[in-house]
């Protein structure tokens, strides 16, 4: 069993009470947790460690990360087994979309932060300067689906821009945080620069949330807890960026490639047993092709190699909607059941003829669970895809017309025949309940550093 420990102030550490870590694929126990409380110590570690990170240069932090990325690289099999293990997910989901993405974070942001452009503005007779201070003291807020890749996401941009960090990953997953956290103290990286703390989220998460010398609060997880932190965090005036919830439409067009739309929309509805916030939730096909796409989708997700859900109590509340969308008359086309296994197994499951209204093919399910509809013309599939509370994400498949259909959907992020590609500059987030702001690139940047102006006049 690992024990896994605080990281304060380069120290290791537990408490006196303790939670335990689950494997989703048979229910056994993996690791003990520290239950956290208090983030006094933290905050303290990294408030002495923030004067002299903070004078680094921009460069000399970019090597920094660079020498996590090293350091994670030379141990990504290591890094992929403890995320597969925490997860259930498969381990080459792990190694290549895990393990690479949480590396990649750390060397993407150093070589953006080496080449960042300086921000001067000319004006007659004077120039301005655009400098980037660090916020402080930031806190960063991780869930289970993504462990390691959306944590590093955040501490990697936030570590560039001089802050120091109190970072709290899911109590559900915190293996590769931990791992993280060993990795950085065997490189050297200063004492109280990163400060990772395990416990739950309305304990330790709140008092994060709530502490007055934290100015930067970067959570990633469900709408109705960002609506919490929201409300605590928003009268102290904190930085807020927030990444929540999705229910996202994949919409097949007439004339849609479906040798290229089939995996697509299969890995969009399933990678990760469907808990990523961008997953495809909603199919939504052209009646022209509809006849046809059935049988070979279905076909595809047969073939399907997915993990088990996070945990017991999820696993209960996606059964739950399978129940729901069976008494709002769906018809299961695929799976429907718990699979034949220990642990947190659910099959990939397809669910045909409900309306686009109801609760089954409007509510964020975040499991295996696909619902699919059929259209007549662009209006009414853009009806169906925008018709939530959320905005997050969405996809369009067609040779000829995916561009101008993306434009209408209303959400932060839209793929055209794919999915899930993504480049590292571009912004990331969501509109309407699925967030507020943006990471990524220049949107880390800007969230993670205070912009002041300098204009010095020309006599
Ligand atoms: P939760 O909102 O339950 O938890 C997210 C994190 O917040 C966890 O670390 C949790 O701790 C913590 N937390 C819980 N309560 C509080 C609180 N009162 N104050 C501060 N922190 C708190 O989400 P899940 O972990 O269940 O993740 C799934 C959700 O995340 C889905 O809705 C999904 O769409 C969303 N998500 C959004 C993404 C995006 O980029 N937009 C990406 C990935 C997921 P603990 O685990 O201990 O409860």
């Amino acid at each position: 069993m690992i024990t896994v420990e605080n990281l304060i102030g380069g120290k290791f550490s537990t408490t006196d009470l303790s939670l335990v870590d689950r494997s989703p694929s048979d229910g056994s126990i993996i690791a003990s947790i520290p239950r956290t409380k208090s983030i006094d110590d933290a905050v303290e570690a990294a408030n002495d460690a923030f004067e002299s990170w903070s004078a680094l240069s921009l460069n000399e932090r970019a090597d920094w990360l660079d020498k996590i990325a090293n350091a994670l690289e030379s141990k990504s099999d290591e890094l992929a087994r403890l995320e597969a293990l925490d997860t259930g997910k498969p381990l080459d989901v792990a190694l290549n979309i895990d393990a690479k993405r949480s590396i990649l974070n750390f060397r993407f942001f150093a070589d953006f932060g080496r080449n960042m452009p300086a921000e001067t503005f000319e004006m007659e007779n004077a120039t301005n300067f655009v400098i980037r201070k660090p916020v402080g003291i930031v806190g960063l807020i991780s869930p289970w689906n993504l462990p390691l890749y959306l944590l590093s996401w955040k501490i990697a941009p936030a570590l560039l821009m001089g802050n120091c960090i109190i970072a709290k990953p899911s109590e559900i997953t915190p293996l590769t945080a931990h791992f993280l956290a060993q990795v950085c103290t065997e490189i050297g990286l200063p004492a109280g620069v990163l400060n990772i703390v395990h416990g739950l989220g309305p304990e330790v998460g709140h008092a994060i949330v709530s502490h007055p010398r934290i100015r930067a609060i970067s959570f990633t997880g469900g709408t109705s807890t960002g609506r919490m932190v929201a409300a605590t965090a928003a009268p102290m005036f904190k930085k807020l960026s927030l990444e929540l919830g999705g229910k996202n439409a994949s919409i097949v067009l007439e004339d849609a490639d479906l040798e290229i739309t089939i995996p697509g929309v299969v890995r969009a509805s399933f990678l990760n047993s469907g808990q990523i916030c961008l997953c495809g939730s909603k199919v939504l096909v052209h009646e022209d092709i509809y006849e046809e796409f059935i049988p070979l989708y279905l076909k595809a997700v047969a073939d399907f190699n997915i993990g088990p859900v996070i945990s017991e109590e999820h696993a209960q509340k996606v059964l739950s909607y399978i129940e729901l969308a069976k008494q709002e008359g769906g018809e299961i086309l695929a799976g429907g059941n718990r699979s034949n296994r220990l642990g947190a197994w659910i099959e990939p499951t397809v669910i045909a003829g409900l309306s686009h209204l109801s609760r089954t093919a409007s509510e964020e399910i975040f499991g295996p669970v696909v619902t699919i509809h059929k259209f007549s013309t662009d209006e009414e599939a853009l009806d169906m895809a925008n018709c939530t509370e959320y905005g997050l994400a969405g996809s369009v498949w067609s040779k000829t017309r995916g561009m101008e259909v993306a434009k209408r959907v209303e959400s932060g992020m839209v793929w055209v025949n794919t999915w899930l590609h993504r480049d590292l500059r571009v912004p990331f987030g969501g509109i309407k309940n699925s967030g507020v702001g943006r990471e990524g690139g220049m949107w880390s940047i800007g969230f993670f550093s205070e912009a002041i102006n300098i204009c010095q006049m020309q006599h």
